[in-house]
């Protein structure tokens, strides 16, 4: 519904011209007619906003101004709304027309409270708050408070074993359990997991027809929910879930990976970045050897802004280039040109940062010559590593929305298997091997801050909508750019849910993981995980049907892991291990 402006070229009668008279009748008409739809959209909007939140994904522009477009909520955003902390922000910014500002607009629903009229969360629901409230209670009001303020430096573990255990056991306002660390983790003798740092930048010049992460081209929602706003806020953010994870006592760890993802984080100025990193640095510290990504589009970035990256400390540039053909790209609504590509690769080479491309393939009217043409444009450039990825078309996207008005064909299973297939044969016989299903890397080259998340590290979500993972413990902050920064200044840990995996899911992400990766599943880890072995005969069928195959892993303990017809029927192999073991 509602997919644009409304703004159309000249129609045949103003074309054609009028006589003045008539002409200044007509600029009247469409006048009273542009303000009718425009009053008109927005009564829909409020209608539908009344009963759903808004998804992020999409937008809606009217009259040059883009704004949310409200979908049916996930069940996640209806239940939402954890909270708390200390930090204070600066002045919200001046601010352009925004979606919030504009009379009756209304804001997403966020845990049943209406931010527009309530926009003080529960604070009694707030992790942060329920911890200190712990910590009053059971160490001293007065020397909590004093560590409320303390700096960077002044962390250190603080619970004691029972405080540790009541925040465990604690329950949020909406039942939720909001135990932080599983201390069984390392209690069973497993090492502590590495610890990585996530920052999601929402926001993008443009939106590519089928994208569907959270990012938005408003530069600016108002009280400071802008682009040229976001690196102190997400600083703020930092600050408060640091002294979040040390009053809930989890474990102090280094970061061994940064990844700054989105959106497009190019789009800000490299000091932003850079001061973001230096955050990074001063709260958890970075671990030696640290791999620090951002990723880029090849519009937004110049020799001078990735040589300031680098001296910045970052060390690795993702650079999402997903075709070389112009046609593509255009399908694809990408703006920039294969020399850009080549430019920005060049340019990170000389500044010695490791360099990726994304690929995708299945884009309708790509051909397999098309597909070849980008493989060995991507493979010339010499990158450290490659990512391909099928084209997969979420319903509320434009192009969804094409293939679902039969205006483009869908994506076929048959051509995006037969383009995996080629991209494995020629990224292989080019050097790069496999190390996750949709990811090729030179020998030593893997994305290590991915292979965190496949492998099971804890790693902290900065801005709006990132999802983070601390031992058991899974959160997820606010989508929305402007409910996130409210819910920042007003010193709150800006979380819209959390939730506590469970044994089966523990059993299930194990399963689903570790199928992904060429260095496999292991199955004495599967065991201990689900209580069970993987049965015999399921193995057996896996590995005659050419799905997986079995070998020793680096200890000399079983592992699986899936062939070139596994990874090509992924969940098929991952749906008979866990029938065979839930
Ligand atoms: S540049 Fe990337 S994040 Fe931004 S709209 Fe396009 S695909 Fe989405």
């Amino acid at each position: 519904m509602m997919a644009g402006s409304g703004k159309k070229g000249p129609t045949a009668d103003s074309a054609r011209g009028n006589s003045s008279g008539d002409a200044d009748g007509q600029r009247v008409d469409r006048r009273q007619k542009a303000q009718d739809r425009r009053e008109r959209l927005i009564a829909e909007h409020r209608a539908e906003a009344a009963s759903h939140t808004f998804e992020t994904s999409d937008e809606v522009v009217i009259d040059g101004n883009a704004f949310l477009k409200p979908t049916a909520a996930t069940k996640e955003e209806e239940e939402t709304a954890s909270s708390a902390s200390v930090v204070s922000v600066g002045e919200p910014s001046s601010s352009t027309l925004s979606g919030a500002q504009m009379p009756g607009w209304q804001l997403p629903q966020i845990g049943g409270e209406d931010w527009q009229e309530n926009p003080d969360p529960v604070a009694e629901s707030d992790p942060l708050e329920k911890a200190r409230v712990r910590l009053a209670a059971l160490e001293g009001k007065s020397a909590l408070m004093a560590r409320g303020g303390a700096g960077a430096g002044g962390f250190s573990r603080t619970l004691s074993a029972r405080a540790e255990e009541e925040v465990r056991h604690d329950q949020c306002a909406q039942g939720r359990r909001v135990a932080v660390y599983d201390e069984h983790l390392h209690a069973e003798g497993h090492a502590l997991p590495p610890f990585e740092v996530y920052v999601h930048m929402p926001y993008c010049y443009r939106r590519c027809g089928y994208c569907d992460f959270n990012t938005y081209v408003t530069q600016d929602f108002g009280e400071g929910a802008s682009q040229r706003d976001y690196a102190a806020t997400a600083v703020q953010e930092m600050r408060r879930l640091r002294l979040w994870q040390e009053m809930t006592g989890q474990p102090s760890r280094l970061a061994s990976t940064v990844y700054f993802g989105g959106g497009t984080p190019t789009l800000l100025p490299t000091r932003d970045l850079a001061a973001m990193l230096r955050e990074i640095q001063t709260l958890w510290g970075l671990a030696p050897g640290v791999e620090v990504t951002t990723e880029a589009n090849p519009d937004t970035v110049s020799a001078a802004s990735i040589r300031q990256l680098a001296d910045a400390g970052f060390t690795r540039l993702s650079l999402g280039m997903q075709s070389a053909v112009p046609h593509v790209l255009k399908t694809l609504d990408r703006t920039h040109r294969q020399k850009n590509v080549e430019l920005a690769v060049r340019w990170a080479k000389n500044a010695g940062l490791s360099t990726s491309v994304d690929l995708i393939y299945g884009t309708p009217g790509e051909s397999m010559d098309d597909w070849r043409t980008s493989l060995e444009a991507a493979i010339s450039l010499g990158t450290d590593h490659i990512s391909c990825y099928a084209l997969t078309l979420a319903p509320q996207t434009r192009m969804g929305r094409q293939v679902k008005s039969g205006e483009i064909a869908p994506p076929s299973d048959d051509d995006e298997a037969a383009k995996y297939r080629l991209a494995d044969e020629l990224l292989s016989a080019a050097g790069y091997r496999w190390y996750e299903i949709s990811n090729w890397a030179k020998p030593g080259k893997e994305d290590r801050h991915n292979l965190g998340y496949w492998r099971g590290a804890d790693w902290a979500g900065i801005g709006p909508g990132a999802h983070a993972h601390y031992g058991r413990l899974r959160t997820w902050d606010s989508r929305h750019p402007l409910v996130w920064t409210r819910q920042i200044r007003r010193q709150i840990l800006p979380w819209a849910g959390s939730e506590w995996v469970d044994d089966t899911e523990n059993v299930e992400e194990t399963v689903m993981l570790g199928l992904r990766l060429r260095e496999g599943l292991s199955l004495d880890r599967v065991a201990q995980t689900a209580g069970m072995p993987v049965g015999a005969a399921t193995l057996e069928r896996l590995q005659a049907e050419d799905l997986i195959e079995r070998f020793d892993g680096p200890d000399g303990e079983p592992r699986i892991r899936p062939t070139l017809r596994g990874r090509l029927l992924n969940d098929a192999v991952i749906s008979v291990v866990l029938d065979d073991l839930l």
